[in-house]
């Protein structure tokens, strides 16, 4: 058996959830996010399988390149924008738009010749305070724009830092300072991420920027992803490669520090921490074996976990194991190991086998 560790990706539940963003934001446009090799689910499959996005977003030139090396003649949007002089003609060749944050981005700009008609995005910073120019001065950055030659379309953005909290007021605040800062300036205009897209409507503007709910994880803190009717793409999954009896007593895997109550059935499943698995990950972590719930016993190794099989009296070397996926929210697990769907998700490895159906 070649190592088992393996990653499902059902490309029918991404076409489901992208059309979940059509639902809910049936007038704008959409930017597929596809940063970080999709979230983890293969940047060129991804991007193959949503014919109908309008654009998608990266966070680097190597991404867009791979795009278009792959055929991808579509809108691709640098969602970082420009790190070095380098970058621009790169940009230009590859007819990719770039997002501005800052000025020595714009400095890059003007300095560079611009061969071909670039678009940009700019972005302002309307509370989040990491990226962003300051809302005042949009103005000035449109003026030094449009003095550069082949400078084509301007479009603005802002991001949301609490969309997911539907309870907090700074994204109404956001949107305010975003509508007032551009409200004499012509250009499309775009906020919305996932959380953005389901539980703020008054923000989709002309174009939206999903992200994580095109994966099938929930954006919106305190709701299931299939309460909101995403469904998961990813299944990550492994076997057993042991089956041990282990005595009431007996501590588990390193540190020992998670001791048989009992006389218990210990399986090993070839996954660990190498593989992405969360590390933080804690005893009492649910697994499903077969398709029942077992749960985490002791700490995450590099290879392996240990599994508690109490109630899997014929489990077997060779079964099945599922870590997150269909029957186990990524969300859960990730609640569990005190991260997010976000992390769990791009943090596969590469050496977990990417599969597609
Ligand atoms: C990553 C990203 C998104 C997508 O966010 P989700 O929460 O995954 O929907 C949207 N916009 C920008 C600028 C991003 O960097």
């Amino acid at each position: 058996m070649t190592r088992p560790a393996r990653a499902r990706i059902n490309l029918q539940a991404l076409q489901h959830n992208f059309s979940r963003v059509q639902q809910a934001a049936p007038h704008s446009k959409i930017m597929a996010i596809i940063k970080a090799n999709a979230y983890g689910h293969g940047l060129v499959r991804v991007a193959q399988a949503l014919p109908d996005a309008d654009a998608f977003g990266v966070a680097c030139v190597d991404e867009a390149i791979s795009l278009r090396e792959a055929g991808f003649d579509r809108r691709i949007v640098l969602l970082e924008g420009l790190f070095t002089a380098e970058d621009v003609g790169l940009v230009n060749g590859y007819q990719l738009d770039v997002v501005i944050h800052h000025e020595s981005q714009l400095a890059l700009l003007e300095q560079g010749s611009l061969l071909r008609p670039l678009d940009v995005w700019v972005k302002l910073d309307t509370g989040m305070h990491r990226l962003g120019f300051s809302p005042g001065s949009v103005n000035a950055v449109t003026a030094r724009l449009r003095d550069i030659p082949q400078l084509a379309n301007i479009r603005y953005m802002s991001h949301f830092p609490c969309a997911d909290d539907l309870d907090n007021s700074s994204t109404p605040s956001q949107r305010q300072v975003f509508l007032d800062a551009v409200a004499t300036t012509a250009g499309e205009q775009t906020l919305a991420n996932s959380a953005a897209i389901l539980g703020w409507p008054d923000t989709h503007l002309d174009w939206v920027r999903p992200g994580i709910m095109l994966y099938g994880g929930s954006p919106l803190a305190g709701r299931s992803a299939a309460s909101l009717d995403l469904q998961p793409v990813m299944t990550l999954g492994t076997r057993l490669i042991a089956v041990n009896a282990r005595r009431a007593g007996d501590a588990i895997g390193y540190g020992g520090d998670w001791v048989c109550p009992a006389d218990r059935l210990i399986g090993v499943a070839a996954i660990g921490y190498g593989d992405g698995y969360p590390r933080h990950a804690p005893s009492g972590t649910t697994v499903l074996v077969n398709g029942k719930t077992a749960a985490l016993a002791g700490r995450v190794s590099m290879d392996m976990i240990c599994i508690d099989l109490s109630d899997h009296a014929n489990a077997n070397v060779g079964d099945e194991v599922i870590l997150w996926g269909e029957g186990l929210p990524v969300d859960e697990v990730a609640a569990a190991a005190g991260s997010i769907s976000y992390e769990l998700l791009c943090g596969v490895g590469s050496r977990v086998q990417l599969e597609y159906i």
